[in-house]
């Protein structure tokens, strides 16, 4: 079933106010099986939501309204609702009787205007509003039902969980799932035109690429009689694209990866720590935001100085006047001086050129070394940050951190 939603307000539509509403409202309904095929935004003008609704009405099965219902002269929802559905404006007893409990409880007078907020259209139900005065309003038009809620974004959440939530869960017949798969070090364009070949009819299941900086995240959706059956569609899509692409894959809904790294640590009952220099604390940062980290996470030691880098990891002198601090060798003692140091199974190093000076034709802006100190050995590898991500200094450092936590990733995942 086809769903739209039309948020109504002039502070919406000049910029002065962020719609959160309708995309909270489309995340929401999505779980009783109703797929948003519109959002639209119009202003506080009868004639522009009059043409929206008759063409919401026209296209969608559900629309959903958000926003005009309050008590002052430019609320005019309600108003153009009863005009384009062709039924009068009524006094409900049961939204005024509310409004009145509101006012004792204040000891004030409801004024005339507030019996606006009380005006339903003939035949519709009103979905009491928990936090505000406007009750949200449902409406049976033809095929089409039709749900108003208040605009205040605490006032239609309220309404929505409180008033329409048991009333959408008798009406679905259809559930949606949806799982993000997340891969690292494959580009959009290419895991993009696989799919296409994996799938040729790519709807129910749908697969849709999400390019993020440096991961791609694919969202699998299905639609299904239930939310079993719905998942059970994409079982077979989630395990023929972790197959496919099984050696940029590293999780489904994990989120950013730090996540999957931390569990594989903890899992493992691994203890690491980091020897930072271009990353600059970024790797500490993102080990210590995942609750619990103190397990596995020993600490870690940020050196930007050559002098730095040998007096507190002892990085050799002559290591640095032959290979340079941006080198294989340099990551190598790097990792293995913080393994020393913090007498830990692990540790990660990254040494690397951040920008934007400092680059030159051997040594490129972006370029940087990644060591991972392990009980077997001390590995490395080049990692170079691409045309884009070279033009700032953090998109750099994000880079690298994550290439970091991916070669540590595989390692962990290797050893599990
Ligand atoms: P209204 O019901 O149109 O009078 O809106 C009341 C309050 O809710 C105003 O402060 C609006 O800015 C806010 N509001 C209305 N619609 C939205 C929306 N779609 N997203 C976020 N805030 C909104
Ligand atoms: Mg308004």
């Amino acid at each position: 079933m086809l769903a739209e939603i039309i948020a109504v307000g002039s502070e919406l539509t000049s910029g002065h106010v962020l719609n959160t509403n309708s995309a909270w409202l489309a995340r929401e309904v999505e779980a009783y099986g109703l797929e948003v095929i519109s959002h639209v935004t119009v202003g506080d003008s009868t004639d522009q939501l009059e043409r929206s609704l008759r063409l919401a009405l026209d296209r969608a099965d559900w629309v959903f309204v958000t926003g005009g219902l309050g008590p002052t002269y430019d609320d005019i929802t309600k108003e153009v609702v009863a005009k384009v559905c062709d039924r009068p404006l009524l006094l409900s007893e049961e939204a005024m009787a509310h409004i009145n409990d509101f006012f004792k409880d204040r000891s004030q007078k409801a004024t005339s205007n507030n019996k606006k907020q009380a005006t339903v259209p003939k035949g519709a139900d009103i979905l009491a509003n928990p936090s505000g005065l406007a009750p949200g309003i449902w409406l049976k038009n033809q095929e089409t039902t039709l749900i108003l809620l208040p605009g205040p974004p605490h006032e239609m959440e309220a309404t929505f969980k409180a008033s329409l939530t048991p009333r959408l869960a008798h009406i679905a017949q259809s559930a949606i799932r949806r799982h993000a798969l997340h891969f690292y070090g494959i580009g959009e364009a290419e895991i993009d035109s696989q799919i296409s070949e994996i799938f040729p009819d790519n709807s129910n299941p749908l697969v849709a690429p999400y390019a993020k900086s440096g991961e791609v995240e694919l969202q699998v959706t299905a639609y299904g009689p239930s939310v079993q059956a719905a998942e059970d569609l994409l079982q077979p899509v989630i395990s023929a694209l972790t197959e496919k692409f099984k050696d940029y894959f590293y999780g489904i809904d994990t989120g950013h990866l730090k996540y999957p790294v931390s569990n594989l640590l903890a899992q493992g009952n691994w203890s690491i720590a980091s020897a930072e220099s271009c990353t600059g604390g970024l790797l500490s940062k993102w080990f210590t935001d995942v609750p619990g980290s103190s397990a596995y996470f020993a600490g870690g030691i940020c050196t930007y100085t050559e002098k730095a880098k040998q007096d507190f990891l002892q990085v050799q002198a002559a290591t640095l006047a032959k290979h340079g601090a941006v080198s294989a060798q340099t990551a190598t003692e790097m990792a293995d001086g913080a393994r020393a140091a913090f007498q830990t199974d692990l540790a990660i190093s990254t040494t690397g050129i951040a920008g934007p000076g400092g680059g030159s034709p051997e040594k490129p802006v972006g370029l940087a070394y990644i060591g991972l100190a392990t009980p077997t050995g001390t590995f490395t590898w080049q990692f170079q940050a691409n045309a884009l991500q070279t033009k700032s200094r953090s998109a750099v450092r994000d880079a690298v951190g994550r290439a970091a936590l991916f070669h540590l990733f595989k390692y962990l995942k290797e050893k599990a």
